[in-house]
């Protein structure tokens, strides 16, 4: 193709955008109003950025089984499932019903329940590597504690993070460490790369405190990490006397005791959030005891660890029922089965489309990316059209397929074969609808504009 062909096919690409913005536009009148007057409130109407997309975002009104319903009266399959905070669907009964006797029992108790221990039973159970463990509000509020803990029981300064990793609103680290980001003096080194990540870790050994790493980047791109990955890391950190925090959040639904036991690693300390409390505002932060007990305020050197809600009765209500009830082990393997047989099949469709992209993931989370892979790493990705994201995104949300405007997907339990069939019949469409878009190389030609 000559660089006139190729310049003919990068603007049919700006037009095909334009075109799907457009009749967004025109389909959904009720969520554009609702979000003009949003703006007035909060800047850019928002108040949660990974929500926001151009040229607005949809309003979302209600939820149900694995169907949400926008401001305009459509209906879609809710394949973005809260960013796998909704694991168990929209209003489960079991869930609402605890919720519903907490509420009756009495809210802000102002003194230790016996719920919270209860809970912290249940999750200690499900998760060894929490020998002892503490709740927060938020997964980014148990990173902040557990890499302070990892900072102060080290005497370090510095923490290791990965491109591509996220660990919570001021823990972002996608191509760069965020300027938002909580002021630690970081070390920023490429996922997957052992090599790279055993030669930083010694050089910094004299003030690294820890480690932070999902064993699968979730937020970055459903990035499985590889198994000698994390195995150096494991090594390193113990040479180094630096600790190894893994970041659960997400991919702790992956396999029972969390994906870290997949690949027999068991960090010093890990972290929760999500899910686990049947999608109520929760975190967790635990790991090996000598460590946690810094936080045991009968101690002399006690570390003060306060939080109004930290243990209120609504999330620690829901999270005994959902955990004990609704998220078991055959749920959770039922839906790991669901999303790697879907993951498998749209990534079986982009080879027989011959399409630019490509789909990774474990279980019952994945994102389909720009590009034809491997996907190994967020140096992998950065190149990505993103107006082909952008395709996909609103070509699929007019077939009535809700997930992430980045591409990824997180299955709950309420998503059945017949959402999975609709959500591949709505990816053929996508990928025959806009064949001869991939068919250029017009992508190539943006990716060497951004340089
Ligand atoms: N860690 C990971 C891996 C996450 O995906 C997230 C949220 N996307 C967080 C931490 C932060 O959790 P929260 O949004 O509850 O603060």
């Amino acid at each position: 193709m000559n660089v006139v062909e190729n310049l003919i096919a990068d603007r049919a690409l700006d037009d095909a955008v334009r075109d799907a913005r457009s009749a967004y536009v025109g389909r959904n009148p009720n969520s554009a109003k609702q979000y003009a007057s949003a703006s007035d409130v909060m800047p850019g109407g928002n108040t949660r950025t990974v929500l926001f997309y151009e040229p607005f975002p949809l309003t979302i009104v209600r939820g149900q089984g694995c169907e949400v319903f926008d401001a305009d009266g459509h209906r879609y399959f809710d394949f973005m499932g809260e960013y796998t905070a909704g694991l168990a669907g929209h209003s489960n009964p079991v869930i609402a019903e605890a919720i519903k006797q907490a509420v009756d029992n009495g809210l802000s108790l102002s003194g230790h329940t016996q719920v919270e221990a209860e809970f912290a039973a249940i999750v200690a159970k499900r998760f060894p590597a929490m020998e002892l463990l503490r709740f927060t509000n938020s997964g980014t509020e148990a990173t902040l504690l557990a890499l302070t803990l990892a900072r102060i029981v080290t005497g370090r300064k510095k923490v290791l993070a990965f491109d591509g990793g996220y660990h919570g609103s001021v823990f972002v680290f996608k191509d760069a460490v965020n300027q938002v980001n909580v002021p630690f003096d970081w070390v920023f080194a490429p996922y997957n790369d052992a090599t790279a990540a055993a030669k930083l870790v010694a050089q910094h050994a004299n003030d690294l405190a820890a480690v932070i790493v999902e064993p699968m980047q979730g937020s970055g791109g459903c990035i499985p990490a590889e198994p000698d990955f994390l195995a150096t890391l494991r090594s390193e950190t113990e040479k180094a006397g630096a600790l190894l925090v893994f970041d659960e959040v997400m991919t702790s639904r992956l396999a029972p005791g969390g994906l870290q036991t997949r690949y027999g690693i068991r960090p010093d300390l890990m972290t929760l959030g999500k899910y686990v409390a049947g999608g109520m505002s929760f975190g967790a932060f635990g790991g090996r005891g000598a460590l946690m007990q810094r936080f045991d305020p009968r101690r002399a050197d006690a570390l003060g660890h306060a939080g109004t809600f930290n243990n209120n009765v609504l999330t620690m209500s829901a999270g005994i029922a959902a955990m004990t009830k609704v998220v078991t082990q055959e749920a959770l393997d039922a839906v790991n089965a669901r999303g790697d047989a879907l993951r498998t099949r749209l990534q079986a469709m982009c080879r027989d489309h011959h399409a630019p992209l490509c789909v990774t993931g474990i279980g019952s989370l994945f994102t389909i990316h720009g590009v034809a892979g491997p996907v190994r790493s967020n140096a992998d990705i950065t190149g990505q059209d993103q107006r082909i994201k952008e395709l996909l995104f609103f070509d699929l949300l007019e077939q009535g397929i809700y997930l992430a405007r980045r591409g990824m997907a997180a299955l709950s339990f309420e998503i059945n074969a017949a959402a999975c069939d609709a959500f591949a019949a709505a990816f053929d469409q996508f990928l025959k609808r806009r064949a001869a878009l991939f068919a250029t190389d017009a992508t190539s030609l943006r990716r060497g504009a951004r340089g």
